[in-house]
């Protein structure tokens, strides 16, 4: 496992839909308008150049860092406060769960079990979860 895509609150970027289904996505809609032509004849359409920049930096550099390296939400309280910290994830901070947690809770409902796993049975337990769900193909989105 690469840690860099372990989130500070306890997010593994490589199960979420933005990277596992959106991203992909992009890439095969980006290829197939460029092979039809579309290029050329965006400018014609209704916010057509607006739309080809976002899909082509989609496609081309990709829809998000992961959390360590400045992805999300530049504003996120739970990764300044980790930061601050210096906390690499806060299963292993004395204060989780703080109250920063309510809402990305109510938005990722399997965080609490995973970051139990974490807790309870350690790093190794937690990324065995993490990877196993990767192989099927596992988001977070499916789980809401
Ligand atoms: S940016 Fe915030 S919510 Fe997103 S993975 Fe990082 S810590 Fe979690
Ligand atoms: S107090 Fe601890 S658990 Fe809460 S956001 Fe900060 S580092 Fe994470």
């Amino acid at each position: 496992m690469n840690k860099k895509y372990i989130g500070y609150c306890g997010i593994y970027c490589e199960n979420c839909a933005v990277k596992v289904k959106v991203e992909p996505a992009s890439k095969i809609l980006y290829a197939e308008m460029k092979k039809a032509g579309f290029e050329e004849i965006m400018h014609l359409l209704p916010d057509g150049d607006r739309f080809w920049s976002f899909i082509e930096g989609m496609a081309v550099h990709g829809v998000c860092a992961s959390c360590k390296e400045g992805g999300g939400n530049p504003e996120c309280a739970v990764r300044i406060c980790a930061k601050e910290k210096n906390i690499e994830i806060c299963a292993s901070c004395e204060s989780y769960p703080c109250e920063k947690f309510a809402e990305l809770f109510k938005g990722y409902p399997l965080l609490p079990h995973d970051n139990s796993i974490f807790r309870e049975k350690g790093m190794e337990a937690w990324s065995k979860l993490q990877e196993e769900r990767k192989k099927r193909g596992f988001t977070y989105a499916d789980e809401k």
